[in-house]
């Protein structure tokens, strides 16, 4: 019998599991009932648990045969402030709190994997199972890398899975390089000098300021970046004044900034404070920039990809791999772990426009669900990327 077909016969008890996940979804950082219970679990089918990396986080270690190599599989554990709209009986029993993202699955994904790989798989090596909490926000892969993860849990690569609405069941997609973008928080206050809106020689106007940054901006993507690379600056908030007889002392601009690229990111950055800094000036207002460097820019290393790709190849056969995706301008702080250390981040297709509303509509939609098809599909492709980096 193929793997696939015996991971598939195995899949019951960890549906159930991912439905009492979904029925008990926590947010970022406070993942507690959710890492005790996998703790519990992973400590009786023999792994060493190490608990409590950025709170709730957990590596599970298996370390088998003279092999070398040490391989680490992330999943994340977080759910989302959103109220579920589902009414089928594993729907969230937490009020504002849920699973909207399919991380109960990808949790589920990686513990079926972990039961196989410690009960009937060969493998020479060490492996690192990570369990990590607030993928959504604050970013639980850097604090887990603040706290040591990767010095007391040395990896030669990584990998994570994310599920990806809209792609057919199980379909598995690879893209070598940047994969995902990097994801900036811009905060810029302008300071004038408020005065009556019959009388602007006696004033500094914020607003008309912000209005000229706010079109200013725009020739950053279009004028500064390399038409062949991909870049987002907008400007998702503008606050400024209450009356129209009023001209305020201060108006304040809140931008999310995007990049595929390193180095397009770091050009983003130095054009958008020089040129903030610059309008404001020549419009007599002051400009203070707070520029928050948030998830980097995701990138898959090739050689990595590569044997991921193969791996796939061989589980679902060539028609059910998608060889070479096209990178998503959303973000992952999966990208802070392949700063560290190579390794690619894969998608799993939840199901296409063809599949049930809760599985074809997009993550982070109320009525959304992860799709248990494809979880023996996610464990399976587990066991047997474990089963060929992991060899003597
Ligand atoms: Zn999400
Ligand atoms: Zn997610």
């Amino acid at each position: 019998m193929s793997l696939l077909q015996t991971v598939r016969d195995q899949a019951a008890p960890f549906v159930a599991l991912r439905r009492d996940l979904h029925q008990h979804p926590e947010l970022g950082l406070a993942e507690f009932r959710t890492s005790a219970l996998l703790a519990g679990q992973l400590e009786a089918w023999g792994y060493q648990v190490t608990r409590g990396l950025a709170g709730t986080g957990l590596v599970a270690q298996l370390v088998r045969g003279s092999g070398r190599k040490r391989l680490g599989l992330r999943a994340d554990m977080d759910a989302l402030p959103i109220q579920e709209t589902n009414t089928f009986a594993h729907r969230s029993h937490h009020d504002g709190v849920m699973h909207a993202c399919g991380h109960d699955g990808h949790t589920a994904m990686l513990m079926a994997a972990a039961h196989y790989l410690a009960h009937e798989a060969t493998f020479s090596g060490t492996l690192n199972l990570i369990f990590q909490p607030a993928e959504e926000h604050p970013g639980g892969a850097r604090l887990m890398i603040e706290q040591g993860l990767f010095e007391r849990f040395p990896c030669d690569a990584i990998y994570a899975a994310h599920n990806m609405p809209g792609v057919a069941a199980g379909q598995l997609v690879f893209i070598d390089g940047p994969a995902m973008a990097s994801s900036d928080d811009v905060t810029i206050t302008l300071t004038g000098v408020g005065g009556h809106g019959a009388m602007p020689h006696r004033a500094q106007d914020p607003i008309v300021a912000a209005a000229a940054i706010v079109m200013a901006l725009q020739t950053v993507v279009s004028r500064n970046v390399d038409p062949q690379q991909a870049a987002v600056i907008t400007v998702g908030s503008l606050v400024a004044g209450q009356a129209n007889n009023v001209i305020p002392n201060s108006a304040r601009l809140s931008l999310s900034v995007r990049a595929l690229d390193r180095e397009v990111r770091d050009l983003l950055q130095t054009r958008i404070t020089d040129l903030v800094t610059a309008q404001a000036q020549s419009l007599g207002v002051r400009a203070d920039i707070d520029y928050l460097r948030d998830y980097p820019v995701l990138v898959n290393t090739w050689h990595e990809t590569e044997l991921a790709r193969r791996v796939g190849i061989e589980l679902v056969g060539p028609e059910r791999v998608t060889r070479q995706g096209r990178p998503l301008t959303g973000s992952e702080d999966f990208a802070f772990m392949l700063e560290h250390c190579p390794g690619s981040y894969v998608l799993i297709g939840n199901g296409d426009e063809h599949a049930p509303a809760a599985h074809a509509c997009m993550v982070h939609n109320p009525g959304y669900d992860f799709n248990d098809d494809i979880l023996p599909v996610g464990a399976a492709f587990w066991v047997r990327l474990a089963q060929s980096f992991l060899q003597d």
